[in-house]
C-alpha cells in the first residue's frame, strides 16, 4: 500500500469518535440494537440482574452468600468467612483471578465487556431502556434536543433523570448490602438517620456516582475510564476472537443495486452498523480500543444482508488469522501456557479452601518472662492463646498439653469460650512436673479440642532451668 493510502486507511485513529473537531462531546443517538444477539444479551442481561439484587438476601447456615466487608476486613464467599489471617488465600484467589481474566480476553476478547460487565449491563439493558421508554427512539430523543418545546422537554428530562437517580439510588444500597450485609443496611434504613451519618453520606455520594455515570458519562467509562479496556492492546494476539469485519468479503464497499450483478464486494455501505453502535466506531475501520464488543453492528449487518439477499456474517465473531486466511479458531501456545497456570492455580485455590481451619490458634510465651519453680517440683511458663473463631457459633474449646504431664491453669476463668466471628485471648500457666524438662528450651504440643474432637495442635517451647 502507498504511504498516502496508509495514512489515509489510519486517519480515523487520530481522531476519537464521541470528540467533535472542536473538541467538544458529540453525544452519541446509537439506533436501539435489535437480533439474534442482543435477544442472547437481553436474557443473560436480565438474569445477570436477577442475581445481582437477590444474592445479598441468600444465606446459608446464617451467613450472606456473599459479602465483602472491605471496612472491616472481613470478607465471605459462598458462606464462608475469611479473615485478615486468610490473607494467603485472598492473594492466591487474586492471582488466580488476574489470569483467568487475562486467559478469557487473550481466547476470547472484549467478551466480558459486552456480556457481562455492570456497566454495560445496567446501561444498556436499564437506563437506556427507560431513556426509549420516555423520549423515544434515538432519532426522537435527537429531535426532541434540537426541536423539542420546553414544556414537552422539561418534563421529559425531569422524569427521566428522577428515575435514574431512583435506580442509582437501589443500586447503592444493594452495593452497600454487599459491603455490610442485607441485615445491616436493613437497620439502618429503620434506625433514626443521625446514628448513621457516615454510612449515609457514603451511600448518597455512590448514588450520585452511579447517577452520573449512567446519566452523563456513559460509554466514556469503557473509552477512556475502564483499566481493563486499556490493556485489551497488549492482551489481543491474531488468534483472539473479536467482533471483526470481514474486509476479504466486504471489500471494495459500493452501494447496493436492485437487479443488477454486484461487482464489489459484499458491503453495501449503509452504516447502519455505525449508526448503532454505542461507541460511535466504524468497526470497518479494524478493531478498536473503543469496541466493547456489544454484538449490535453484526445484528444490524445481519439484518441488511438479509434484505439484500446476501450471506450473513459480515460483521461476526472470528480472529484476525480467521478473516486474514480462512484459518479456522486454534488454541495457540499462549493459550495454552496460560490453562496449565490457571489449572495449578486453581487447584491450589481448592487445597488452601478445603484444609481450612474454622478455629485458628496461636499460642506463645508472654514476652519478657521467664520460668517459675513452684511447689510439687514443677515449673511453670506464662503463655498467651489467640484464638480466631470463624464460624457463626460461639465455641467451648479446652487445650490440652501433649504427651507429656502437665496442667493448664487459665487465667481469669475457667472455661474458654470462643466467641463468633472473633478474635479471643487467654493467659494460662502452663505447669510441667521437672522430671519432664530436660532442656533449656523444650518443644511442646498443645492440643486444642471442642468436645472430644481435637480441632488443631499447636507447637510451642517451655522455658526450663537446664542448660
Ligand atoms: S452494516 Fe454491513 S453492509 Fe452496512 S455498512 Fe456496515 S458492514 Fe457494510
Ligand atoms: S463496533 Fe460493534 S461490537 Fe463494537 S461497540 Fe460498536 S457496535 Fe458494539
Amino acid at each position: 500500500m502507498r504511504e498516502e493510502d496508509l495514512l489515509q486507511a489510519e486517519s480515523y485513529r487520530d481522531r476519537v469518535s464521541t470528540v467533535t473537531d472542536k473538541g467538544k462531546r458529540k453525544w452519541v443517538y446509537a439506533l436501539k440494537p435489535s437480533g439474534k444477539w442482543y435477544k442472547y444479551r437481553k436474557i443473560i442481561a436480565w438474569s445477570y440482574l436477577a442475581v445481582f439484587f437477590i444474592l445479598p438476601f441468600i444465606k446459608v447456615n446464617g451467613l450472606p452468600f456473599m459479602m465483602i466487608n472491605v471496612l472491616e476486613g472481613k470478607f465471605i464467599l459462598f458462606s464462608k468467612i475469611f479473615w485478615p489471617q486468610d490473607f494467603f488465600i485472598f492473594a492466591i484467589a487474586m492471582i488466580t483471578f488476574i489470569v483467568f481474566i487475562v486467559l478469557f480476553t487473550v481466547v476470547f476478547g472484549r467478551l466480558f465487556c459486552g456480556w457481562v460487565c455492570p456497566q454495560t449491563v445496567f446501561m444498556e439493558f436499564v437506563f437506556r431502556p427507560i431513556e426509549w421508554l420516555i423520549e423515544g427512539s434515538p432519532a426522537q430523543q435527537k429531535k426532541l434536543k434540537e426541536q423539542g418545546s420546553f414544556i414537552e422537554k422539561t418534563f421529559k428530562k425531569a422524569l427521566k433523570h428522577f428515575l435514574f437517580f431512583v435506580i442509582s439510588f437501589i443500586i447503592a444500597n444493594t452495593f452497600l448490602s454487599y459491603i455490610l450485609g442485607v441485615d445491616e443496611v436493613i437497620k439502618m434504613i429503620k434506625e433514626p438517620i443521625d446514628q448513621h451519618l457516615g454510612l449515609l453520606t457514603g451511600l448518597i455520594i455512590f448514588t450520585y456516582l452511579f447517577y452520573g455515570v449512567f446519566a452523563f458519562v456513559r460509554d466514556l467509562v469503557c473509552t477512556t475510564v475502564c483499566p481493563y479496556g486499556r490493556l485489551q492492546g497488549v492482551m489481543f494476539d491474531k488468534d483472539t476472537m473479536q467482533i471483526a469485519y470481514d474486509y476479504k468479503r466486504g471489500e471494495p464497499r459500493g452501494k447496493f443495486k436492485k437487479n443488477i450483478e454486484r461487482t464489489e464486494g459484499d458491503c453495501i455501505n449503509c452504516m447502519k452498523c455505525v449508526h448503532v453502535c454505542p461507541t460511535g466506531i466504524d468497526i470497518r475501520d479494524g478493531l478498536q480500543m473503543e469496541c466493547v464488543s456489544c454484538t449490535a453492528c453484526i445484528d444490524a449487518c445481519n439484518e441488511v444482508m438479509e434484505s439484500v439477499h446476501l450471506p450473513k456474517g459480515l460483521i461476526r465473531y472470528a480472529s484476525e488469522n480467521e478473516i486474514s486466511t480462512g484459518q479456522k479458531f486454534h488454541f495457540n501456545a499462549r493459550m495454552k501456557a496460560y490453562s496449565i497456570l490457571l489449572g495449578i492455580l486453581m487447584v491450589a485455590m481448592g487445597f488452601l479452601i478445603s484444609t481450612r481451619k474454622t478455629v485458628d490458634t496461636y499460642i506463645s510465651r508472654v514476652k519478657g518472662q521467664l520460668y517459675q519453680e513452684v511447689p510439687g517440683g514443677k515449673i511453670s511458663n506464662l503463655f498467651e492463646a489467640k484464638i480466631i473463631n470463624k464460624s457463626v457459633e460461639d465455641m467451648p474449646v479446652t487445650l490440652k498439653l501433649e504427651d507429656m504431664d502437665g496442667e493448664i491453669k487459665l487465667i481469669g476463668t475457667n472455661q474458654i469460650m470462643l466467641k463468633k466471628e472473633s478474635l479471643n485471648e487467654y493467659t494460662f500457666f502452663l505447669q510441667i512436673p521437672q522430671k519432664e524438662i530436660t532442656h533449656r528450651s523444650t518443644k511442646i504440643k498443645i492440643g486444642v479440642y471442642k468436645g472430644d474432637d481435637k480441632i488443631q495442635t499447636i507447637k510451642t517451647k517451655f522455658l526450663g532451668p537446664f542448660n
